[in-house]
């Protein structure tokens, strides 16, 4: 995946088509309704651990600024709780834009490394394209060993633990035709930005 070091700027509006995508999706199309209230990020219980409030980047996606949107930690970080969602008085569906943004940097292979909750979505994704669903050991290792190498050590014995209890499975369950699953995910990514 793409990362790119970009300097935030305050006023760039470089990609106007990103707007009309956004603006043109189901989630999207009321955005140009956002009156600025923060509404949004007051609510949000995970506000203090994103870089740019949710008010911010509704602003952003109107300024047409797709870089620093899609490079931004804050759809990763986005707890989807929709309580944002429920207190917008513009009735803009903003977890559901989140879930749009997420699908738009996995299509345009423009997403941050240095958020945890990014690496941790990527392997995940990993999993579930190759065996259908998620596999929690291999997700687990595999997060551990290329991200927090130190750590791995100290969480063996709660992991030991876990598979002799049996909530921890040794080996990964691969649905029936996991090929097919993946196929269908990828295409429906592909149609999903086309009809936007
Ligand atoms: S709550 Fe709604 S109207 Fe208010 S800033 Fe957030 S998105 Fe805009
Ligand atoms: S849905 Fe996401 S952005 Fe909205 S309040 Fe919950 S965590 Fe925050």
């Amino acid at each position: 995946m793409r990362q790119t070091n970009i300097r935030r700027k305050k006023y760039s509006s470089n990609y106007p088509d990103f707007t009309k995508e956004i603006l043109s999706s189901d989630e999207g199309h009321k955005i140009l309704n956002c009156v600025q209230c923060g509404a949004c990020s007051g609510s949000c219980p995970v506000f203090k651990a994103m870089d740019c409030p949710p008010r911010r980047i509704f602003a952003m996606i109107r300024e047409g600024m797709r870089d620093e949107v899609l490079l931004s930690l804050t759809p990763w970080i986005c707890a989807s709780c929709y309580k944002c969602t429920v207190n917008c008085p513009a009735q803009i569906s903003i977890t559901d834009v989140m879930y749009r943004l997420k699908r738009m940097c996995l299509e345009e292979q423009l997403i941050t490394m240095k958020s945890d909750a990014s690496r941790f979505y990527l392997i995940f994704l990993d999993q579930v394209k190759k065996y259908g669903r998620s596999y929690e050991l291999g997700l687990m290792l595999r997060y551990m060993v290329f991200h927090h190498p130190g750590k791995l050590i100290r969480q063996v014995p709660r992991g030991v633990k876990m598979m002799i209890s049996g909530s921890l499975p040794l080996f990964p369950h691969r649905i029936r035709n996991a090929r097919a699953f993946h196929n269908m995910a990828m295409n429906a990514l592909k149609f999903d930005n086309k009809s936007m």
